[in-house]
């Protein structure tokens, strides 16, 4: 597990400057948090903020501030309610992000352990607000917020509205006074309901359902938080040795004799192998609790350990928060880039400081377009906060607008191409910006690049690198160049590097004959995916098979009208025209005329008349190596007959035909009882064009 912590830059100045400005912001929000119930970013983005803070303090300790948001609790109680003094500190919790961080913890408890039995209590963190309980003599006596930890607000009339919360303790022979502490917190159905009676009363809806149960507490009409359906869950008994109790396992079963709702997901865990299964067993049915959890707190069980393991100012170092894996972070956003795609499409992207989402470092991200980015108002030198959109596409959520450093200014879109230097054009209406050169070296390398990769000509071998460098030596300017490269032109190809003695690398004899072979072998794919490399403007991979099917060959395509082209199924008028467009340019049609004279084959070998369509609606699946075919030819020859030839077998497949050492699509073909054929019977379906009988093999 990479350490998530973020680094520190040395230039003292800058960083105390960051620091100051960290300071403020975070005081910012904790406000808006804490004491209004309105956050406006997220937690995970704030915790980032925070650990940047604290990585800026524990590096330089003459920084830290005695009110710096990394030394205190919560925020100061409200006047709107009576103070509250806790008899005992209400403590925060020390956060472990990431298992790395988790492990370290755990390994140090071992350490204060020093050879005694350690056992450790797993609960769920429920996200909610904390809130704490006094009885006397067995009677509800007060309820207090947890405040700044030394004192809170008296929330007493608005929790006696609480259902779960007992206004008798269920206990024969209460205690004379005893508190106890855990989390009020709003089921997500109701915050759901919550949310909607707010929007129809056109009030601001609440972030999450801790701030709603955090703001439903702190009504000052009672009868307002009756009506928000909260809940408790109690998990701690202040002054546990009072009431002889040993452990939180014991207090927490103390809890539930005394009438208290406490949480059923608890574990007690011997080992750390036992607390990773049940963190990660919570991140698994986290959503399926009816309440949220951000978390799990892992608490050291013995109680006389607890006391000599002791706290910090803000929280106890016997237990520790494991935080779900953040799905957000904060970074700075250096630059925003222009890129230019084969179709001239400038799309901006931000480069950001590198930073670690959901398990794995991003630099940059796409910005989409220009109304996009001053939509998120997102400048650069602004802190952002970066997320993993569906967990894998990295996203911009947005600014951090109180980091942003003096003078940053909105961003435009370059009224020039970045790459040629030639004026951009973004057509009324249209989100994108183009470059209309169709000479412009950024276009060029990618339609090259689209030409040679594995969807189109499948060149092997022929990366972005290679052809940059064939497009700066003049060896590459068309698609057709491809073919007219010869091998010594590549074998002395300049990578651009200088050996120890000074002369230049070249790509090598090795390589080049390995890329000759797979340009040869580029020459002889269907006409498809031909007309897919091409890159045709709104001519994907499935509209190229389909002008493929009905014209077989490039010429017919060339002859073809705007109406004929219209004819095929999956091509529409604005697909007809660009395709019309392609062809009428004469430049387009000399391409095409050397690609066939450099020995492309610019036809489908069985084309002519169009078959008819009898195996429509069928899926097949080829595994295994075929004699006589080629997995190309089988699989162009079952289109045009109208199948639909898949990569894997599911219970859609209709056959599966099996060749020379199938692969392990038999053995699922068989488990579920597919059709399967051999090469023979193949041979008699393509011929003939009927389905095959099902007991062919
Ligand atoms: P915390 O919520 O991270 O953890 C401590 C709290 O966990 C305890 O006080 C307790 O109330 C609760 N908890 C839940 N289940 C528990 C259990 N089983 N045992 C013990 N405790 C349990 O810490 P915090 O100091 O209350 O608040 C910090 C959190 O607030 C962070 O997640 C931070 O992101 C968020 N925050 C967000 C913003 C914002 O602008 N979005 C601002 C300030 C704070």
């Amino acid at each position: 597990m990479p350490d998530e912590r973020p680094s520190v830059p040395d230039d003292l100045h800058g960083t105390a400057l960051r620091a100051e400005m960290l300071r403020k912001e975070l005081r910012h929000h904790g406000r808006l948090y804490y004491a209004l119930d309105t956050p406006e970013i997220s937690d995970a983005a704030y915790d980032a903020l925070l650990r940047e803070l604290e990585a800026i303090e524990a590096a330089y300790p003459e920084l830290i501030a005695p009110d710096s948001p990394t030394q205190r609790v919560g925020a100061a109680p409200s006047e709107a309610f009576a103070p509250a003094r806790h008899a005992q500190r209400m403590y925060s919790l020390e956060n472990a992000m990431g298992m790395a961080e988790l492990e370290a913890w755990l390994e140090r408890m071992e350490r204060e352990a020093g050879g005694r039995t350690l056992g450790f209590m797993c609960e769920l963190k429920i996200d909610g607000s904390s809130i704490a309980l006094t009885y006397a003599d067995g009677v509800f006596e007060r309820a207090a917020t947890r405040g700044d930890g030394v004192t809170g607000e008296d929330v007493t009339a608005n929790v006696r509205t609480i259902r779960s919360v007992p206004l008798r303790l269920h206990l024969d022979a209460p205690p004379a006074t005893v508190e106890v502490r855990g989390e009020v917190y709003m089921p997500k159905e109701s915050f759901e309901r919550l949310n909607e009676e707010q929007e129809d009363a056109e009030l601001p809806p609440y972030a999450n359902p801790r701030n709603a149960a955090a703001g439903a507490v702190r009504q000052k009409d009672p009868s307002v938080t009756a009506s928000r359906d909260l809940s408790t869950f109690m998990y701690q008994v202040v002054d546990p040795h009072a009431l002889g109790l040993q452990s939180q396992r014991e207090a927490l079963e103390w809890l539930r004799s005394a009438g208290f709702r406490v949480n059923p997901s608890v574990e007690h865990c011997p080992d750390a192998r036992c607390v990773r299964a049940f963190c990660e067993f919570a991140i698994e049915h986290r959503g399926d609790l009816p309440y949220e959890i951000d978390g799990v707190v892992v608490k050291v069980d013995s109680f006389a350990l607890q006391d000599e393991i002791g706290s910090t100012s803000k929280a106890p170092r016997w237990a520790i928060a494991y935080k779900f894996p953040p799905e957000e972070r904060t970074t700075v956003l250096r630059s925003i880039r222009v890129s230019v795609g084969r179709t001239g499409a400038m799309t901006p992207y931000a480069e950001f400081d590198p930073v670690l989402v959901a398990g794995s470092t991003i630099r940059k991200a796409t910005l989409h377009n220009a109304d996009e980015i001053h939509r998120k108002d997102v400048r650069e030198g602004d802190t952002i906060v970066v997320r993993k959109a569906g967990d894998v596409i990295p996203e911009v959520v947005g600014p951090v607008p109180g980091l942003r450093p003096e003078g940053a200014r909105t961003w435009k879109m370059p009224a020039e191409c970045p790459a040629c230097g030639r004026p951009a054009w973004r057509e009324p209406g249209e989100a994108v910006t183009r470059c209309t050169n169709v000479a412009c070296p950024a276009q060029r390398l990618e339609r090259l690049g689209h030409w040679a990769s594995r969807g189109a000509m499948d060149i092997d071998g022929m990366g972005e690198e290679i052809i940059g460098r064939l497009v700066r030596s003049g060896l590459l300017c068309d698609v057709s160049d491809f073919y007219s490269t010869t091998f010594e032109d590549l074998a002395a190809l300049d990578m651009g590097r200088r050996k120890m003695d000074g002369t230049p690398v070249t790509l090598g004899p090795v390589v080049a004959a390995k890329l000759m072979a797979s340009i040869e072998a580029s020459q002889d794919r269907p006409l498809a995916r031909l007309l897919f490399g091409l890159g045709i403007r709104h001519v994907g991979a499935t509209v190229a098979e389909a002008l493929a099917r009905a014209f077989g060959s490039v010429d017919a395509l060339i002859d073809a009208d705007i109406y004929e082209l219209a004819q095929v199924e999956q091509v529409g008028p604005k697909i007809a025209a660009s395709a019309r467009a392609f062809f009428d340019n004469p430049e387009n049609v000399a391409l095409m005329r050397r690609l066939h004279e450099l020995g492309v084959r610019t036809r489908d070998e069985a084309s002519g008349p169009a078959r008819e369509q009898t195996l429509a609606g069928t899926t097949w699946v080829l595994t295994g190596a075929l004699e006589r075919l080629t997995r190309d030819e089988a699989t162009a020859s079952l289109k045009e007959l109208g199948a639909k030839v898949s990569g894997s077998v599911s219970r859609k497949t209709s056959y599966v035909v099996v060749g020379v050492d199938p692969g392990s699509k038999y053995e699922t073909a068989r488990s579920l009882g597919i059709h399967i054929l051999d090469e023979d019977a193949l041979g008699r379906v393509l011929a003939t064009g009927v389905e095959p009988e099902v007991n062919d093999r």
